[in-house]
């Protein structure tokens, strides 16, 4: 169990503003604490460089700058030229604060990525190199690997900005059989030939600044699927995926759990597993795995009928089953509402332009949505709790659309998606 820490999540006692994260800090320490009981590895991912928010807008003149490209620096990082003391402060107080919990600290520099300042962009390498020098040194100190994992997502998209070969200067200077984690194979390969074990790193439910793929529930089980044999064809040492945590997604996290334990079981029964887990009857179990199986078809297939009958599956299975996991099929059920409206209307021909953002939402759609999400607690960041205000419309009229585009461009029966290499 690898968590990601990012510059809102930061905590350190002498940053007041930092304290609202302490909570967060404590909750993971203990699911840590708990993995390790089950037998799970532990792992942090951190990026060199960021800071708190706050840290970031009191000291203007250590702030990272923006360089030219797809790969430049965006977010709350500092420049290392100018302040590596004060970022590296509050990943040595993390590791000190999960020291003993910590298996494996990974670091990824480039996501956000290294300052663009023309300091920083002439020394790329080397700077590459002494963070690489410097995060060695608090992972001796504080993991229980005593080595860092290493995450080049985006190295390559470096090396074809700035030329030369990045990814081969770095990775000759990490010591032999460092695990290397990336989404591009062609930089894995590199990786390999310097030596190193390597980890596929992949994803379900990218943001991509948007978190229209996180709301709507997908089983992603034929990704899971190809994702991992791939990997295994290639002879990685593990795979990786990064994904958000909405509620709503966690038959895919199951699934791909489970089948990094053992890829050779199939879907169906990992899924009548996951069933026993959350219903109490024989019935419930086989309704649970078949609406997640009809949920499934529905990504491949898109006839709204699959998915019309995963919604009654879980609605009928939500005030049945055991306690305690009740909540869960509610989720899924509430979020299979909202999502069988919106493919209904999609289905009717609501695109405009294939691919393109849906331009004509009626009020009578967003009236139903609206009346959908109204009370459910998973929808409460787009319901306002005291009334339907022109905000909240305004609001849905952007989401329902970009819902109803992830539906028209995901998932279409054996495509894998492009960006998935
Ligand atoms: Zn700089």
């Amino acid at each position: 169990m690898v968590i990601d820490f990012w510059s809102n999540q930061y905590y350190h006692p002498d940053y007041e503003t930092t304290y609202h994260a302490k909570p967060r800090y404590d909750i993971i320490k203990n699911a840590f604490k708990y993995a390790h009981d089950i037998g799970l590895r532990t792992g942090v991912v951190l990026f060199p460089c960021m800071v708190p928010a706050s840290v970031y807008y009191d000291n203007p003149s250590m702030r990272a700058r923006n360089a030219e490209g797809p790969w430049g620096y965006k977010g709350c990082h500092l420049c290392w030229n100018k302040g590596k003391e004060l970022a590296v402060k509050f990943d040595r107080y993390l590791l000190e604060y999960f020291n003993g919990e910590v298996d494996t600290l990974f670091i990824e520099p480039n996501d956000p990525g290294i300052c663009g300042c023309k300091e920083c962009m002439k020394n790329y390498v080397q700077i590459v190199k002494e963070i690489i020098e410097v995060y060695e040194k608090l992972a001796r100190k504080y993991t229980a690997d005593r080595w860092i994992g290493f995450i080049s997502w985006w190295f390559s998209e470096v090396e074809r900005a700035v030329g030369g070969n990045i990814c081969r200067e770095v990775f000759s200077s990490l010591p032999k059989g460092t695990l290397v984690v990336d989404g591009v194979r062609s930089t894995l390969n590199i990786a390999k030939e310097c030596g190193h074990e390597i980890a596929f790193f992949f994803m379900l439910d990218p943001e991509r600044g948007w978190e229209d793929r996180a709301l709507i529930t997908r089983p992603e089980l034929r990704l899971i699927d190809a994702q991992i044999k791939k990997s295994l064809e290639a002879g990685d040492v593990g795979i990786m995926n990064y994904r958000l945590t909405p509620f709503c997604q966690f038959i895919a996290d199951y699934v791909f759990g489970r089948k990094c334990w053992d890829a050779s079981l199939f879907d169906k029964n990992i899924i009548t597993e996951l069933s026993a887990e959350i219903c109490r009857t024989n019935e419930g179990r086989e309704k649970f795995t078949e609406a997640v199986l009809a949920l499934e078809k529905w990504w491949m297939d898109k006839d709204v009928r699959d998915l019309r009958r995963a919604n009654k599956l879980f609605n009928e299975l939500k005030y049945v089953e055991k306690e305690g996991m009740i909540e869960k099929i509610e989720i899924l059920a509430d979020v299979t509402v909202v999502f069988t409206l919106i493919a209904e209307y999609w289905a009717k021909g609501a695109l405009i332009k294939p691919g393109k953002v849906y331009e004509k939402v009626t009020d009578e759609l967003l009236e139903k949505v609206y009346a959908s999400m109204i009370d459910k607690p998973i929808f409460e960041g787009y319901i306002g709790k005291e009334a339907w205000v022109n905000r909240q419309r305004a609001l849905l009229s952007l989401k329902v659309p970009m819902w109803m585009t992830a539906i028209d461009q995901l998932n279409t029966r054996d495509k894998i998606r492009r960006w998935v290499q």
